[in-house]
């Protein structure tokens, strides 16, 4: 039985999913011992039980000023302090912009392994094994932790959260946390993505590349993420042909996903494309070109041109909806 602790993460006023995903992970590793949620921001506090209704024991909570937008140095303090008092056998946060860039970090300090990008864990006994990707997915690798803390990032849509219990009741704590000589101050936050729907957490993606031809073109394809409730992703061709924003890039060098659809439009399937998208659940590719490697990897390949094969998709999925 260990203690564990969850960063909970707060995007826009909301908790990501990947924080009830990553308090199913640490259930696991916690094998009967307690789960402690951590939450840090503006309001966090309301957000708690939350944490709780999908399985944490406990939450504790600061609505530090320094704390209500990320910054590594901030949240690393935060993080340590926590740690020093709580001692915990593990830590698991979602691998995301802040969980990449802050576990390291904190690995660091603690002098402690850190297994990143954990796509699934297995516990027998005392011995937890977590798999990760390798060679950009093509291959998986076990990793036992041997000695330490349980230190893990957890890969978004992976892990399947617990059912969410409303009934469920625990202890929510606010802690008084320093926080100084921060040498990152956030002044304004600018999102660039337009869409409703977070990319990395998204179910469904429809993403176009340069075969999408242009922005507008681009429009197209929000209509079917739109008819579908999913967000639109981009290949690095798209985002250099100037379509669409580098936020939007799937791949190697831009964000790495697992939906459980992935539909991909005017896209070749370069591998450094692939290697951000091939877990997805269910793959489908619009492509004119019957030799394109995207269908070496797609579960349904449609052979057409995607602005005769996508607008007949959006009507067929809107009549569905009706
Ligand atoms: P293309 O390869 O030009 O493919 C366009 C496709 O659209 C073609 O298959 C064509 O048949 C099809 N098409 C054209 N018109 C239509 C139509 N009307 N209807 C249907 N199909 C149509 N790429 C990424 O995506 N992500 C990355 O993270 C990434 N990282 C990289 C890192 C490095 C170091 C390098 C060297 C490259 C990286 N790339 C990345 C680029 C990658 O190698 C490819 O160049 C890129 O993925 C190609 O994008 P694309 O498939 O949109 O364009």
């Amino acid at each position: 039985m260990a203690k564990v602790l969850v960063l909970g993460e707060i995007r826009q006023g909301e908790l990501r999913n990947v924080s009830f995903e990553a308090i199913a992970a640490a259930k696991q590793v916690a094998n009967g011992g307690e789960v402690v949620g951590i939450l840090l921001g503006a309001n966090a506090a309301s957000l708690a039980n939350r944490m709780i209704h999908y399985g944490a024991d406990r939450v504790l909570v600061s609505e530090h000023s320094d704390l209500h937008a990320y910054t590594p140095d901030g949240y690393t303090q935060a993080i340590m302090q926590v740690v020093e008092v709580e001692k915990p056998e593990g830590l698991i946060l979602g691998h995301t912009s802040i969980g990449k860039d802050l576990s390291p970090r904190i690995a660091a300090k603690l002098k402690s392994g850190l297994i990143s990008d954990a796509v699934s864990l297995d516990v027998t006994g005392d011995d937890v094994v977590f798999t990760r990707p390798i060679y950009s997915g093509k291959a998986f690798e076990k990793k036992l932790v041997t000695d330490g803390l349980i230190f893990a990032t957890i890969r978004p849509n992976n892990i399947e959260p617990l059912e969410k219990e409303e009934s469920r009741i625990g202890e929510v704590t606010m802690v008084d946390l320093e926080i100084k000589n921060l040498r990152t101050i956030i002044k304004e936050v600018v999102r660039k993505t337009t869409s409703g729907v977070d990319l990395s957490e998204a179910k469904i993606i429809v993403s176009g590349g340069r075969g999408v031809k242009s922005k507008d073109g681009f429009k197209v394809l929000q209509e079917l993420a739109d008819a579908l409730g999913g967000a639109v992703g981009a290949s690095r061709g798209a985002c250099d042909a100037d379509f669409c924003d580098y936020s939007m890039q799937i791949g190697q060098t831009g964000k790495v996903v697992t939906p459980d659809l992935y539909i991909a439009c005017g896209i070749s399937g370069a591998i450094q494309h692939i290697a951000g998208m091939s877990n997805s659940k269910v793959i489908v590719a619009i492509n004119k070109d019957p030799e394109a490697n995207i269908f070496s990897i797609a579960d349904y390949g449609i052979v057409g041109d995607l602005f005769e094969v996508v607008p007949l998709l959006v009507e067929e999925f809107k009549s569905i909806a009706v």
